[in-house]
């Protein structure tokens, strides 16, 4: 019996359209994770990239969601400036995203638009899968913006005992510290630096430092100790000078790779209805050798 190759489309392949909303969006890695996991699993997947860098004028949001919606997209991913905005233009949410108050991937079902966070569970699985058993009794958190807010979430699912907050903006560590608290984790606004670092188990990189664009480290990399487990969600590049510095005096690190790579997983599962391989949705993310600004 003849079988056709997987990744060619035949008669009857399922075909199936996402895409990404946001600014700034050309170098995503997402777009590619999706068409090759698409092609490996035999469907006519197709993302597009929805760049409002690239609009003249740039529609507004609710205009994007129903033309995507009317086209038959099967969902959007949303990312900076529209997580928080997309809200109010949805239907249902899931628990996560409501308890996030933000989203990232919208479903389109039965003439319904259904909210998630799938960076939440993202940073979640990245987290248990990377440094399984990591001690969560006190986590110092460094960001309290958005991607801090989804981190500090999944700290607090995860069973996180505490999380002491840090960010230069004391009003956004505050805000989230109180986010937290509401959902009965404890939660600590830190400035001193020293004595967090003393009392925290592991450490966790959510501020824009590292990025290529913004070298350096949020924290003196001379206090840490070799029994903190670190991480760090930058992912251009993937190796901080704060995980090298980590890695030198012995502490177990986790990069940003995972959180980018099973929030995709989770939202190819919500677009298509099929398990994903997140092996191979990570190869696909690690194939990128360059490292944008
Ligand atoms: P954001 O601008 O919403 O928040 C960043 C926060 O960090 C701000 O509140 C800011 O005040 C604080 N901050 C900046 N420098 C600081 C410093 N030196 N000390 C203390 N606080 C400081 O940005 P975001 O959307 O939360 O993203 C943060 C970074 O996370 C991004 O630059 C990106 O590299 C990374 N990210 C990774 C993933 C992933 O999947 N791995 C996903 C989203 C974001």
């Amino acid at each position: 019996m003849h079988h056709a190759p997987e990744t060619l489309p035949t008669t009857g392949q399922r075909a199936l359209r996402a895409g990404l909303i946001g600014q700034g969006i050309q170098k995503s890695r997402t777009p590619a994770m999706h068409r090759a996991e698409g092609a490996a699993q035999g469907l006519a997947l197709s993302y597009d990239l929805i760049d409002i860098d690239r609009m003249m004028p740039v529609p507004p949001l609710s205009q994007m969601l129903d033309t995507a919606e009317a086209q038959g997209f099967a969902g959007l991913n949303i990312t900076y400036p529209f997580k928080k905005e997309v809200i109010g233009l949805l239907d249902e949410l899931s628990e996560n995203a409501r308890k996030m108050g933000a989203v990232n991937t919208v479903v389109f079902r039965d003439g319904k638009r259904f909210g998630h966070n799938t960076d939440f569970w993202g940073f979640a699985e990245g987290l248990r899968r990377g440094l399984p058993g990591a001690d969560l009794s006190e986590v110092l958190l460094l960001g309290a913006g958005g991607a801090g807010g989804a981190v500090a979430h999944a700290l607090a699912g995860a069973g996180a005992g505490k999380i002491l907050i840090a960010d230069q903006n004391l009003r956004a560590a505050i805000a989230l510290a109180k986010d937290i608290a509401a959902y009965g984790t404890r939660a600590e606004v830190v400035s001193d630096m020293a004595e967090a670092a003393r009392r925290a188990k592991g450490i966790v990189n959510a501020t824009p430092m590292g990025m290529a664009k913004l070298p350096g480290t949020a924290i003196d990399p001379a206090l840490l100790n070799p029994d903190h487990w670190v991480c760090d969600i930058v992912y251009f590049p993937l190796e901080t000078a704060l995980l090298a510095a980590a890695r030198m005096r012995g502490c177990r690190t986790l990069n940003g790779s995972g959180m980018a790579v099973f929030q995709a997983v989770r939202a190819f599962e919500l677009f298509t209805g099929l398990a994903a391989d997140p092996a191979r949705m990570r190869a696909t993310f690690e194939s990128f050798t360059e490292t944008p600004a």
